[in-house]
């Protein structure tokens, strides 16, 4: 898979994309990766990237020719890439998404800085991807974090592949399961006997249940949506009920 970032700040990318599964990745060739500047497509002295709204207003907006001219040329060269804006008007980012992102062959992701970009940019994106509810300074850190959660899912970029497919809103739509490693007891904590019992169907059992049960107190959100027995999805319901009523009956006591 290709990632390229098209940004005002390309060295924030240098220390995030260099290291631990993202550089291993990249140095066995399953992430190719590259930030260009957007200043490179300028054409004045301070190479600016930013103007005042119309209609006045606080602050300054990335301006249309640079990102225009950005994408025109980098569009024309190479598979045809799937352009990411990041706003905090996008569409959730979600395990599922960066699931379906990594079937891409190439994503090029447009980072925001100032009070975003002028509308018209939009024009030019295949997909609006937002964070969270919160606001940034600017679009490098959501790239980042949507290249890290992609990245991870590529086929051989996790030492183990099963990796990805066990952890949290994977799949099963559920919370991971609680993990534990030595030593096997510490500061009066145990480690739940079954784990260290070498009987693999017990374990396995164990773990699912206590994903369900970990789901259910901590995401009760989730439950509908996850793939569980009626059996299994009628104990989380007693657990999330459960929960609800101790942490209401906690807030009036
Ligand atoms: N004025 C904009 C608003 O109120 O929606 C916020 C602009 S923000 C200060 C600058 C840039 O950071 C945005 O253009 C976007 O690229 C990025 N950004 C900030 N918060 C984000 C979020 N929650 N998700 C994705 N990108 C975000």
């Amino acid at each position: 898979m290709r990632i390229e970032t098209l940004s005002v700040f390309p060295d924030m990318f240098e220390g995030p994309m260099s290291l631990s599964i993202i550089g291993r990745a990249r140095k066995k060739g399953i992430l190719d990766f590259e930030a260009y500047d957007l200043r490179d497509w300028t054409h004045d002295r301070h190479r600016s990237t930013d103007d005042e709204p119309y209609g006045g207003g606080q602050g300054l907006l990335m301006t249309c020719p640079p990102v225009f001219e950005a994408l025109d040329e980098l569009c024309s060269e190479g598979p045809k890439p799937t352009v990411i804006f990041f706003t905090p008007a996008g569409e959730p980012f979600s395990q599922k998404l960066a699931q379906e992102l990594s079937h891409h062959e190439r994503l090029l992701m447009v980072c925001g800085r100032y009070e975003g970009f002028d509308e018209r940019v939009m024009t030019l994106a295949d997909r609006c991807i937002s964070l969270g509810d919160y606001v940034l300074t600017g679009g490098e850190l959501p790239a980042m974090v949507v290249a890290d959660a992609v990245t991870r899912l590529l086929p051989g970029a996790l030492g183990d592949e099963n990796s990805a497919v066990e952890e949290s809103f994977s799949d099963s739509g559920l919370l991971e399961f609680p993990q534990y490693t030595r030593p096997a007891s510490y500061r009066g904590l145990d480690v739940p006997e079954v784990l260290l019992s070498g009987n693999h169907a017990a374990v396995d059992a164990w773990r699912r249940k206590a994903a369900i049960e970990k789901t259910a107190r901590l995401r009760p959100d989730l439950i509908d949506s996850a793939d569980l027995t009626d059996d299994e999805r009628a104990f989380a319901r007693d657990i999330a009920a459960d929960s609800h009523a101790r942490s209401t009956g906690d807030a009036l006591s």
